[in-house]
């Protein structure tokens, strides 16, 4: 689903990412863990087609297709879904206008009828009920005083609303208490564990990987993949942290 090639990026003229080399295939969760400053926030920044990243080599190939020489909306339009580390408030815009904006720019460039207000309630009310998150979170501004958790539990949401065919989701390393882990745990398993889904999800936490069990574990490290095993692995990192690992 997900072939990632080489992929060498800058940002100001720096380069970030050294050659990094991933490949994701439909039905599989992997992790990324890594030192702060190893690049995984730019790889997911990358990923999305975030505007100053510059791509100085290398190749991405998403559904066959060429990831970089699409425009962010083609991309989400072809299912990737990007969560970032720290989320966008929109103040005077609510959570419900947003996303049906959203969902209907998607069902547009897929030649798809837009849906009405009340379409894209049913939808919303569906989606918060099986992620047991509250509607009238919905109905407030884009993340406008939302606490840390707040904002993961809308990104849940909106993840679900959008059902992406592939979801890249960049935690935070601070503010993310247990129940919040929790509901990102549930988020990616209800709406992500699947046969033709999947996830890259960059995390620090070995917590949340006890949540949504990976099954590859990859250590980024200075631009590149460093180390590849599966779960053991963060428990490895937990336990002896990462330089004793990545030396092993
Ligand atoms: P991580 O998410 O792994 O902690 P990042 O991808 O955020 O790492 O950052 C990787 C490196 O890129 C760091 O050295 C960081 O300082 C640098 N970097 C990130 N954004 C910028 C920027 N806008 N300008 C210059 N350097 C940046
Ligand atoms: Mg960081
Ligand atoms: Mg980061």
């Amino acid at each position: 689903m997900l072939k990632i090639d080489n992929l060498h990026a800058e940002i100001a003229g720096k380069e970030i990412l050294k050659g990094l080399t991933l490949e994701v295939n439909a039905g599989e969760v992997h992790a990324i863990m890594g030192p702060n400053g190893a690049g995984k926030s730019t790889l997911s920044y990358v990923l999305g087609g975030r505007p100053g990243y510059e791509v100085t080599g290398g190749s991405v190939a998403f559904d066959g297709q060429d990831l970089l020489e699409m425009e962010p909306h083609e991309r989400a339009a072809a299912g990737l879904f990007l969560g970032f580390q720290y989320p966008v408030e929109i103040p005077g815009v609510s959570n419900v206008q947003f996303l049906r904006e959203a969902l209907n720019a998607q069902r547009k460039s897929r030649d798809e009828e837009p849906l009405t207000g009340g379409e894209f309630l049913r939808v919303a009310k569906e989606k918060a009920g099986l992620l047991k998150l509250d509607m009238d979170m919905l109905k407030r501004n884009v993340n406008v005083g939302f606490s840390g958790g707040e904002k993961k539990r809308a990104e849940m949401v909106q993840m679900g609303i959008l059902d992406p065919k592939f979801a890249v989701l960049d935690e935070t390393d601070s503010g993310l208490d247990i129940d919040a882990l929790r509901v990102v745990g549930d988020g990616i398993n209800t709406i992500m564990r699947a046969e033709d889904k999947a996830v890259l999800l960059i995390t620090h936490y070995q917590r949340l990987l006890e949540y949504v069990r990976p099954d590859f574990v990859h250590i980024l490290s200075q631009g590149q993949i460093v180390k590849t095993g599966g779960p053991e692995l963060a428990l490895d990192l937990e336990n002896e942290g990462y330089e004793k690992v990545m030396a092993a």
